[in-house]
């Protein structure tokens, strides 16, 4: 189970990232949410702006039952969207 370290911030990237969500990579200078995540190691988690709004508005559709946001869950959310 994931648990968070440090809360979500703005940051600039110093370095091409990808977005957890959509996965889709942002070059670097980009403004991005990084959170702090640790479940056996303590990683960063890039999402880009898009998501995070995506992730807040539409959370009950992106997160799985237990409201947990998995990686490309944005990604899947919009195949799915583009097929109906
Ligand atoms: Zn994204």
């Amino acid at each position: 189970m994931l648990e968070c370290v440090h809360p979500d911030r703005l940051v600039k990237i110093r370095k091409d990232r990808q977005c957890f969500a959509c996965l889709e990579i942002f070059p670097k200078g980009t403004e991005m949410i990084m959170g702090v995540y640790k479940d056996e190691y303590i990683y960063n988690l890039y999402k880009c702006q898009e998501c995070k709004e995506l992730m807040i508005e539409h959370t009950s559709e992106i997160a799985d039952y237990d409201g947990i946001f998995w990686e490309g869950c944005v990604a899947e959310w919009k195949r799915e969207a583009e097929n109906e």
